[in-house]
This record gives C-alpha cells, structure tokens and sequence, in this order.
C-alpha cells in the first residue's frame, strides 16, 4: 500500500540545516498494523506528516498503491489525502464549539456531503465506540479517553483505507491506552491498515511489526 524509496527531508533555520530523514526505505502493506519507534527528535512526526500528505519530502519516492505522489498538486493532493487517509494525533484536537456529532462529521462537510447524510454517518462511527450517547455533548464534557475516541470517530469518517496515529495515546492512562489499542486492533481486523507511532514497547508490542527510527534511518 505503502511505499517510501530513499526518502529524504531537512528543515532549513536561519543559521543551518537539520537532516532528519536521511534516505528512508519503508514498505507497509494493506491490512498490517505497524509501529513506528524511534527517540524524541528522531523524525517520527516528520515520517507521519510525509505518509500522511501533510508534508512534502525533499528527494526519494512516495508510491500510495503504486501511485507516484511527487505527480500530485497541492489540490490533488489534499482530495487523495481526504479520501484515503484518517489522522489521529496525541491530542484529540476537537473543536471546542461543536459538539461530539458535529466533530466527527466535519471532515465530510468539505467532501460537500449533505448535512443528515453527514450526521448518519458520524453516529454510525460513535456507535461501535460507546458514544452514542455523547453526540450532543461538547468536548469539554468528555474525559481525556472519550475525547480520543471522538478523534478516531471523526478519522475514520471517510472510510479511508489507511489511519495514522501519531503517539495517540501520549495522553492517556494505562487503562484507556489499552482500551485505545483494543479500537485500532478491531478497526485493523475489518480491513484497515493502520500505523502508530510510540515511544512505549508494550504498544509497539501489540501490533503486527515495529519499525525503528534511529538517526535518520529505518534499522
Ligand atoms: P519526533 O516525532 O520523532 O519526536 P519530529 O519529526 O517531530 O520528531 O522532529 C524531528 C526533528 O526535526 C526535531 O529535531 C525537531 O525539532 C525538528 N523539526 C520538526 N519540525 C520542524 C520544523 N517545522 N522546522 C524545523 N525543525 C523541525
Ligand atoms: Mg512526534
């Protein structure tokens, strides 16, 4: 599904460069669950960010089934990441006006769904992740768990074929981490391929493969 030759990326200050990504070679295949390691600093957002079509990458190739996305413009490119790829970060970012039902069906307010339709379809995604009951509630009213699950609610909206998680349990106890995990397990066993980044072993341990990130790297 995935497919990174010899990626490369450096951000440039004022004063010098900093090379984080220094020819990365990464294969994830559909319907696998993967984790991404590595050091705080070590590149893992920036890796995230390229897979996910937030950030561009200086040299190598980016193939998305077989897809070039170096042929993709800033418009393309924002349809294609809609359409195939779920985001969930450390923090649920939800908006905070909106509530629960409004925030999940956000993302297909852009793809001019129509309201009722968008609405439907977000209470079929809060349903299997025991928040039904919360759709007319607002953010600030939920727990920190409850709060990421919206989150995944509203990246899996789309029905995007591939979700990245970017240390989306950073936040939460051990507790609420395992039920997070439990979510991304059922949702990887009906077919969607996922990968999380982590810095705790026993996460990483709960997935398919683990790909470390060491100095720019893939080990
Ligand atoms: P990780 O997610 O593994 O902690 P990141 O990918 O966020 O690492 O960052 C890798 C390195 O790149 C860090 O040293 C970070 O400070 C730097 N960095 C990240 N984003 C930017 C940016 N937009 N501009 C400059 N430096 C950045
Ligand atoms: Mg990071």
């Amino acid at each position: 599904m995935i497919q990174l030759i010899d990626i490369k990326k450096a951000y440039h200050t004022e004063f010098d460069t900093l090379q984080v990504l220094k020819g990365v070679n990464l294969q994830v295949e559909k319907k696998e669950m993967v984790s991404i390691m590595g050091a705080s600093g070590s590149g893992k957002s920036t890796l995230m960010n390229i897979i996910g079509l937030l950030d561009t990458y200086d040299s190598g190739t980016y193939l998305f089934d077989g897809k070039d996305m170096k042929e993709l413009n800033n418009i393309q490119r924002s349809a294609y990441r809609s359409k195939n790829i779920g985001f969930v970060f450390q923090a649920a970012n939800l908006i905070s006006y909106k509530n629960v039902l409004e925030n999940v069906a956000l993302p297909l307010f852009y793809q001019d769904v129509p309201k009722k339709e968008r609405e439907r379809l977000a209470m079929e995604k809060l349903e299997p992740l025991g928040l039904a009951n919360w759709a007319k509630h607002f953010p600030n009213e939920l727990s920190g768990g409850q709060r990421q699950r919206v989150a995944i609610a509203r990246a899996l909206i789309a029905d995007a074929p591939l979700l990245l998680a970017d240390e989306p349990t950073g936040q939460l106890d051990s507790k609420t981490t395992n039920e997070v995990m439990q979510i991304f397990k059922d949702i990887n066993q009906k077919g969607t391929t996922i990968i999380i980044v982590t810095h705790e072993e026993d996460i990483a341990a709960q997935t398919q493969r683990t790909i470390r990130i060491v100095d720019g790297l893939i080990q």
